[in-house]
C-alpha cells in the first residue's frame, strides 16, 4: 500500500519528487541533527490522488491520526490541548519552489479554550492571544476564503484606536478584542463559524494546501516558469515554535552568500518578536544579522556555524528561514538558495577555490541563459520610471533614445550622433538601416520571430515589439498610449527588452562589463574573470562546434571575439537594399537578357567586396555564403503604394513609363503567399544569372584573398531546396563558375557547395540530397514554419497566447526547437545524409541555434556545429559545455 505520509526523519534531500524541496530538505536537516522542530510530510503523491480523486484519499486521515499521536508523543502534549496544546504549522512545499504562491497556514490547533492554556503555559497572555489572531486571519483566508483586506483593515484599526502605528504597542486585551473581531468578519463573510476543533481545523488546512496547486495565480506561475503541471505540491506539519513571545525571540531569513552579488559572507534580516510570515511581508523594518549578535550572541553564532555546515554539506549557497523562540534557535527551512546571474557565476567559480567543487560542476551551475541576461545593458534598478506600456521582450537590453519614426530620420540623426530609438508599427527588411542606427527598436505589432525581433536578436540590438497599447502613426511622426499620452518624435524614451517595458523619459543605463570582457577589454572584475573561467572550461569540454550568423564585416569581426568559429550563416539579401536597390529593380523588370546582365555586372564588383572583407575578418575560418533567398516583391516598391503613385499621377496628365513598367512587374511578380513562392533555389532557377554572378563574386572574391596571402575559407549554401534536380541544376552551374575563375586566376580555390535543409521534403529526402551536397544545414525557422504550417511572421502574436494556455506547446517553437517535431526531421536528415555521404558536415542555422535546450538536442543528434547570432555565441559555447558534462 502506498504510504501516504513520512516522518521528518524518514527521508533526504534527493527525494524532492515525493516530498516537495522544503519536506526533502527538512529531512535532510533532520539526519544532520539540527535544531529542527518535529514533523511530518504528507507527499505529492497523495496531493495528486488527491487532486485526482475529487478530494478523497483512501487511508491519509488515518497515516495523519498516526503521525500526529507520534509527533505529540514526541512533544508531550496533544494538538488543541485545552491545558497545554500542541500547535501545528501547515506548509505547502512543492518539487521546485514557488514563492508565494501557495497556502500556509501557522498556529493550527488554537481555539477558545486553548488559547487559555497556552497563556498560562507561556506565562504571556499578549503572545497567545495574538498567536489565536493570526490563525483566525490566515485560516479565515486561506483555508475559507475571506478577503485578506477585512483582516489587515481590522488590525489597523486596532492600532488607530490605541495611537499606534505598530503591532508592538498592542497588548493581551487588544489582541484578545481583535480575535473576536476577525471571528465575526469570518462568520459574515461566509456564515459560517472559524472551527474550534483542532483536528477539523488541521484536516481542512491540509486540503486548503492541496487546492492552492490549482489557483489562477500557481498555474499562471509555473506556466512562466516552466513547471509541470502534474507534480503536485507536499504539504508539511511541524511543531510550532514561537517567534512572536517576546523581544528575546524572533524569526529571520538568510542566505549562505549574498544572492545578488555572489560575494562571500553571510547576509539576511532578523525580526523582534515576530512570526516568519512578518519578516517577509514588510511589517516593521528588520535588522541585519550582525545587528542579530547584539540583539542575541548565542543564536547568531550557532545560526552561523550552522550556516557554514549547511554551505559545505549542500556545496552551494543556501537560503535559510529561522525562528528564535525565548532564546532557543530553530531551523524551519533550507534550500539551494536562488540568486542573480551574475552571483550565480561568481559563487561557482568561489566555491571552486575553496574546494567544495570542481569546474566541471561549476559549469553545470550556471545557463546559457544567465549569461546572455548578463550581456546586455541594464537599466539601473533604483531610478524612477514612468512606464508607458508593455510589449514582448523580443530583444534583451536596455535602451534610451529620442523617438524617430522612420529609418531615414534614425540614419540621420544618428549620425548627428543622437541616440535614437527607431518605433515603427512593425519593421520590413527596408528599415534595416534604421535599425542599425538606432540604439533599440519598439513596434507596436509582431511577435518574438516579426522582423523587427529577428533582426535586432542578430544585432544584439535591444527590441520591444507587439507594444499593442500604442498606437503608432509614422506619417504624424508620434505615437499615443492608449489612455492619452501623446510622444513626439523627439521626445526621448526608454525601452527594456528584457521585460517588455516601454518608459517615459531616460531612465539611466549601464554597460556590460561581461561584454567589454568578450569585447577584449582587460578588466580587473571578479565576474568577469569567473566568466571567463568558466568560458575557457566549457571551450575545453565542448564537442559541437559554434559558428555565427553574420552578414556584414564588422558582425564577422565582433562574432569572432565572441569565439565563432566560423560563419555558418551569411545571409546575402542585405547586400542588396539601400542604394543598389536600383540595380535588384533592373534586374527583375529587365525583359532582355542584355538589361538583365548589365544589371548583374552591376552588381558583381560590391558582392565581390561584400565577400572579400568579410572574408578577410573571417581568414583561415570557414564562411558559409547562402545565395540570395528572400521572395523577390522584397525588392521592389510595395503594390498598392504604386498603385496609387501611378493613378494619381495619370490624373494630374503626367505619363511616368518607368512607375507604369514597374507596376506591370510588381503585378506580375505579386504573390499572394510569397513565403511559399518565388524564393530561394527557385529564384536560382528563375534568374540563372543571379545565382551565377553571387558563386562568380564568392569565387573571385577567395581568389583576391588568396593573392593577398590570406586564408579564404568559403563554402556556397543554397536556399530552400525541396528536390535533388532543383540541387543539381543550380550546382552544376555554380560548379562551372568557380572552375572559371580558378582556370582565369591560376588558382585552386576548394570551394564546398551545400544545402539548407528547411523544408520537410527535403529532410525526408536527405539521402538522395547528399549525393550532391558537400554539407548540410538546416533551417529550422523555415523548417519549423513548413512543418508547423505556422506562418513565422504572423503567428505568435496572432494566437500563440491561447495555445499556451491550452498547454499545446509552452514555449513557441520558434523559439525552442520542437524536439518531437521539427527535431525528429533534424535527426533523419542528419542519419539520412550521412549514409549516403559518412563524412557529411551537417550544422543548424535557425534562432535556434542559440537556444540552450535546442543546443544540447542538436548535440545529442550528433550535428558538427550551430550557428546563432554573434551574441548568443557565447551562450551556445557555455551550454555545449554544459550538454557534455
Ligand atoms: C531558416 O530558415 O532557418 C534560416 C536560417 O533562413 P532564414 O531565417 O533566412 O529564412
Ligand atoms: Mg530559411
Amino acid at each position: 500500500m502506498t504510504t501516504w505520509v513520512h516522518d521528518f526523519g524518514d527521508g533526504d534531500k534527493d527525494q524532492k519528487d515525493l516530498l516537495g524541496g522544503k519536506g526533502a530538505n527538512l529531512a535532510e536537516m533532520t539526519n544532520l541533527g539540527l535544531p529542527v522542530p518535529p514533523g511530518f510530510t504528507i507527499t505529492t503523491e497523495a496531493c495528486r490522488a488527491y487532486l485526482g480523486a475529487g478530494g478523497e484519499v483512501p487511508g491519509l486521515v488515518d497515516e495523519v491520526s498516526s503521525h500526529l499521536a507520534d509527533l505529540e508523543r514526541a512533544m508531550g502534549r496533544s494538538l488543541g490541548d485545552g491545558d497545554d496544546p500542541l500547535l501545528v504549522s501547515v506548509r505547502s512545499g512543492a518539487k521546485f519552489s514557488m514563492p508565494g504562491m501557495m497556502e500556509t497556514v501557522l498556529n493550527v490547533g488554537l481555539n477558545d479554550e486553548s488559547v487559555h492554556g497556552l497563556a498560562r503555559r507561556s506565562d504571556n497572555a499578549r503572545f497567545a492571544w495574538d498567536s489565536y489572531r493570526r490563525l483566525v486571519q490566515m485560516f479565515g483566508a486561506t483555508v475559507m476564503h475571506v478577503d485578506g483586506e477585512l483582516f489587515s483593515r481590522a488590525l489597523d484599526e486596532a492600532k488607530r484606536d490605541k495611537g499606534t502605528e505598530s503591532d508592538l504597542d498592542l497588548d493581551a486585551d487588544d489582541f484578545q478584542r481583535l480575535v473576536e473581531t476577525f471571528k465575526s468578519v469570518v462568520r459574515t463573510e461566509t456564515g459560517r463559524d472559524f472551527p474550534q476543533e483542532p483536528r477539523e481545523q488541521l484536516e481542512l488546512a491540509i486540503r486548503a494546501v492541496f487546492d492552492s496547486w490549482n489557483t489562477d495565480r500557481a498555474r499562471l506561475y509555473r506556466r512562466q516558469e516552466r513547471i509541470p503541471e502534474d507534480l503536485g505540491t507536499a504539504v508539511n506539519v511541524q511543531a510550532m515554535v514561537f517567534g512572536n513571545f517576546g523581544m528575546d525571540s524572533g524569526s529571520g531569513v538568510a542566505f549562505t552568500r549574498d544572492p545578488a552579488s555572489g560575494e562571500q559572507g553571510v547576509y539576511g534580516d532578523y525580526l523582534q518578536n515576530a512570526q516568519g510570515e512578518d519578516v517577509v511581508a514588510g511589517i516593521r523594518n528588520t535588522v541585519s544579522l550582525a545587528d542579530m549578535a547584539e540583539i542575541d550572541r548565542r543564536s547568531h553564532d550557532e545560526l552561523l556555524d550552522i550556516m557554514a555546515r549547511l554551505e559545505r554539506h549542500y556545496r552551494d549557497m543556501c537560503d535559510i528561514e529561522f525562528t528564535v523562540e525565548r532564546g532557543k534557535l530553530w531551523m524551519l527551512q533550507t534550500r539551494v538558495g536562488k540568486r542573480t546571474p551574475e552571483a550565480a557565476f561568481r559563487i561557482a567559480v568561489h566555491m571552486v577555490d575553496e574546494g567544495l567543487i570542481e569546474m566541471d560542476e561549476a559549469v553545470l551551475r550556471v545557463t546559457g541563459d544567465q549569461l546572455a541576461q548578463l550581456m546586455f545593458p541594464r537599466f539601473d534598478a533604483s531610478s524612477e520610471r514612468s512606464l508607458l506600456a508593455t510589449g514582448m521582450n523580443a530583444s534583451p537590453g536596455a535602451a534610451v533614445g529620442k523617438a524617430v519614426f522612420d529609418s531615414d530620420t534614425a540614419v540621420e540623426w544618428a549620425e548627428a550622433g543622437e541616440d535614437v530609438i527607431l518605433v515603427r508599427k512593425e519593421t520590413n527588411p527596408d528599415d534595416l538601416r534604421g535599425m542599425v542606427a538606432a540604439r533599440g527598436i519598439l513596434t507596436s505589432r509582431g511577435g518574438k520571430t516579426s522582423h523587427a525581433a529577428v533582426v535586432a536578436r542578430g544585432m544584439g540590438r535591444t527590441c520591444v515589439c507587439g507594444a499593442e497599447s500604442l498606437d503608432v502613426d509614422s506619417s504624424a511622426k508620434q505615437f499615443t498610449v492608449r489612455g492619452g499620452e501623446t510622444v513626439r518624435e523627439g521626445d526621448v524614451i526608454s525601452i527594456d527588452g528584457t521585460t517588455g517595458e516601454v518608459f517615459a523619459g531616460a531612465v539611466p543605463v549601464a554597460d556590460s562589463v561581461v561584454v567589454r570582457h568578450f569585447e577584449g577589454e582587460k578588466l580587473d572584475d571578479d565576474l568577469a574573470h569567473a566568466v571567463a573561467r568558466i568560458m575557457a572550461h566549457a571551450d575545453g569540454a565542448r564537442r559541437l562546434r559554434v559558428r555565427a550568423n553574420a552578414d556584414t564585416p564588422e558582425d564577422a569581426a565582433r562574432a569572432r571575439r565572441f569565439g565563432a568559429q566560423g560563419i555558418g550563416l551569411c545571409r546575402t539579401e542585405h547586400m542588396f537594399l539601400g542604394e543598389r536597390r536600383t540595380l535588384v529593380e533592373k534586374l527583375i523588370v529587365a525583359e532582355g537578357d542584355d538589361g538583365q546582365e548589365a544589371a548583374l555586372q552591376g552588381l558583381l564588383p560590391l558582392q565581390r567586396q561584400d565577400f572579400t572583407e568579410i572574408l578577410e575578418a573571417m581568414d583561415g575560418l570557414p564562411v558559409t555564403i547562402r545565395l540570395l533567398d528572400p521572395p523577390l516583391h522584397e525588392f521592389l516598391p510595395d503594390l498598392t503604394d504604386l498603385s496609387v503613385d501611378v493613378a494619381l499621377a495619370e490624373e494630374r496628365g503626367e505619363v511616368d513609363e518607368h512607375a507604369r513598367t514597374l507596376l506591370t512587374h510588381v503585378r506580375r511578380l505579386h504573390e499572394q503567399n510569397p513565403m511559399l513562392g518565388l524564393r530561394g533555389v527557385r529564384l536560382g532557377i528563375q534568374i540563372p544569372g543571379l545565382f551565377r554572378m553571387q558563386a562568380r563574386a564568392i569565387a573571385e572574391a577567395a581568389a583576391d584573398r588568396k593573392a593577398a596571402h590570406g586564408t579564404p575559407r568559403p563554402e556556397i549554401m543554397v536556399p530552400l531546396v525541396a528536390s535533388v534536380r532543383e540541387l543539381q541544376i543550380v550546382r552544376n552551374e555554380i560548379d562551372r563558375v568557380i572552375a572559371e575563375v580558378e582556370e582565369d586566376r591560376g588558382v585552386k580555390l576548394d570551394i564546398a557547395v551545400g544545402t539548407m535543409i528547411e523544408l520537410p521534403r527535403a529532410a525526408f529526402l536527405a539521402d538522395r540530397i547528399a549525393k550532391t551536397a558537400d554539407f548540410f544545414s538546416f533551417g529550422t525557422n523555415d523548417l519549423t514554419q513548413m512543418a508547423w504550417g505556422f506562418s513565422r511572421d504572423d503567428v505568435e502574436s496572432a494566437f500563440f497566447s491561447r495555445y499556451f494556455e491550452h498547454g499545446i506547446f509552452d514555449v513557441s517553437p520558434f523559439e525552442s526547437l520542437d524536439q518531437l517535431g521539427v527535431g525528429g526531421m533534424v535527426e533523419m536528415g542528419t542519419t539520412k545524409g550521412r549514409e549516403t555521404r559518412p563524412d557529411l558536415k551537417v550544422g543548424v542555422c535557425g534562432e535556434h541555434g542559440g537556444d540552450p535546450l535546442s543546443v544540447h538536442f542538436f548535440d545529442r543528434v550528433g550535428l558538427n556545429y550551430v550557428s546563432c547570432s554573434p551574441f548568443r555565441v557565447p551562450v551556445a559555447r557555455l551550454e555545449a559545455g554544459r550538454s557534455v558534462l
